[in-house]
């Protein structure tokens, strides 16, 4: 029977960290790190995502700063937008919430945003950079699953980790976060034979986006699992990609859904304000 991985608790830890590091900051050099995130129009998620974004961002002692245009904004206007923040001096991370407008190309917004200033970690250079393996902001919701294997003592050098998902912003920053730490990193797709990479893997991370792809008769035992994905069922409830029962009999350790790597992803980009106010990592 595996052991939960507290994404809840381990967040809070990241946050009291990274609070006490703004109070230092303020004290020593009188800098406070400011956040600016856009939102564009009344997406349902993205509201609930960005005000749970703000309030951690005024809890660790942040100034934090919302800029919400209609959805009718061009893509010029929006670019201006970001111009301004990128020249203002009191904002050290921008973060521009996605899903944006179809007739807005994020890729444009996201490469428009000062690297410095790019607190998801998700613009070219700062991609560019975790592939060399240079520092730079990092990508939250990896970022954040690197910090909970450290908490359970699992690290990556040496083990078969396999990454389910080969998104930009999940998938692929985690095989090269989990590279970086020497881990043998097999990225799996629509093509892959999942049944049997997983079942050779001794961490599992799963960001598919599918509820309950993943199941639990395919982990090898004592594999540790991390389970990043989202489902909202039509009763109401999160489910994970992965069969959350089955997988527990087997793991050494998982993350539940909710109450796993979700909350991580806001930790890490309170971590990365504070690194980009800081002048980088
Ligand atoms: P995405 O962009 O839709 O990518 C999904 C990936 O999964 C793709 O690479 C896709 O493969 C692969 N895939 C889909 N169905 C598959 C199948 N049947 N077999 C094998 N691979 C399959 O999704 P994402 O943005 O990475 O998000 C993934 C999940 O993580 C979602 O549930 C999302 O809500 C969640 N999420 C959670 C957080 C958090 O904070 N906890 C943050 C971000 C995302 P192909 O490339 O071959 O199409």
């Amino acid at each position: 029977m595996g052991q939960l991985i507290d994404g809840k608790a381990v967040a809070a830890r990241v946050r009291a960290e990274v609070k006490q590091e703004v109070e230092r900051l303020k004290a020593e050099r009188g800098l406070v790190p400011g956040l600016t995130v856009v939102r564009v129009g009344e997406d349902p998620a993205s509201k609930i995502y960005v005000t749970g974004k703000k309030k951690a961002a005024e809890e660790v002692g942040f100034n934090s700063w919302e800029e919400h245009p209609d959805a009718s904004i061009t893509e010029e206007e929006l670019l201006s937008v970001v111009e301004r923040l990128n020249e203002d001096p009191a904002v050290h991370g921008i973060l521009v919430q996605l899903p944006l407008p179809k007739h807005i190309d994020s890729e444009r917004i996201i490469s428009a945003v000062r690297p410095e200033k790019d607190v998801d970690g998700f613009h070219p250079m700062n991609a560019g950079k975790l592939s060399l393996g240079k520092p730079g902001p990092r990508a939250c919701t990896p970022f954040g699953v690197m910090r909970l294997l450290r908490e359970v003592g699992c690290d990556p050098a040496g083990k078969r980790a396999v990454v389910v998902g080969r998104s930009n912003i999940v998938g692929k920053p985690m095989a090269l976060m989990l590279l970086q730490a020497d881990a043998t990193v097999v990225i799996c797709h629509r093509k892959s034979n999942l049944a049997e990479e997983v079942s050779r893997a001794d961490i599992v991370v799963a960001a598919v986006g599918v509820p309950e792809l993943i199941k639990g008769e395919w982990i090898k035992p004592g594999a540790v699992v991390i389970d990043v994905g989202m489902n909202r069922m039509p009763d109401g409830k999160l489910k994970g990609d992965v069969e959350f029962a089955a997988a527990l009999e087997r793991a050494s350790f998982i993350t539940p859904v909710p109450g796993g790597v979700g909350p991580m992803t806001i930790a890490m980009l309170m971590r990365n304000t504070l690194d980009a106010a800081k002048g980088g990592v």
